[in-house]
């Protein structure tokens, strides 16, 4: 038992490498909203962060988004993924045609992205103690 728990905990944190500091994730945040808010005229409100036990990030109805601080186990791109994905949120609340049209523009290959995030969240389900 505690021989498969060891290398599951090994081979996680390899995959899980790219481990950043909070403040590296709001810096690359923030960096990257601005770019998309420029871009497409997405302005949120607010940006919080928080460890969060159920999703990666959310958008209010009044425009104000969560980040999951658990996000800085991933890499980059898909750090930039969840973040494209929540301000498309503030074009369009539901996940329809509309939603991965405006997606599809920065991210065609979201499918991929969504797939991505479904497996890491398992990952970094054990940094949540
Ligand atoms: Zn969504």
């Amino acid at each position: 038992m505690t021989f498969i728990n060891n290398t599951a905990k090994k081979s996680t944190n390899k995959i899980l490498g790219d481990n950043k500091t909070d403040n590296e994730l709001k810096e690359l945040t923030d960096v990257y909203i601005k770019k998309i808010s420029k871009k497409y005229k997405i302005y949120p409100k607010k940006i919080y962060y928080r460890k969060m036990k159920t999703k990666w990030a959310s958008c209010s109805n009044n425009k104000n988004i969560t980040i999951n601080t658990l996000l800085r186990y991933l890499p980059e791109k898909n750090i930039q993924y969840v973040l494209y994905h929540e301000l498309t949120h503030i074009k369009e609340k539901k996940h329809n045609k509309r939603f991965w049209g405006i997606v599809s523009k920065e991210f065609p290959n979201y499918k991929k992205m969504e797939n991505d995030l479904f497996t890491y969240w398992f990952l970094t389900q054990q940094k949540l103690d």
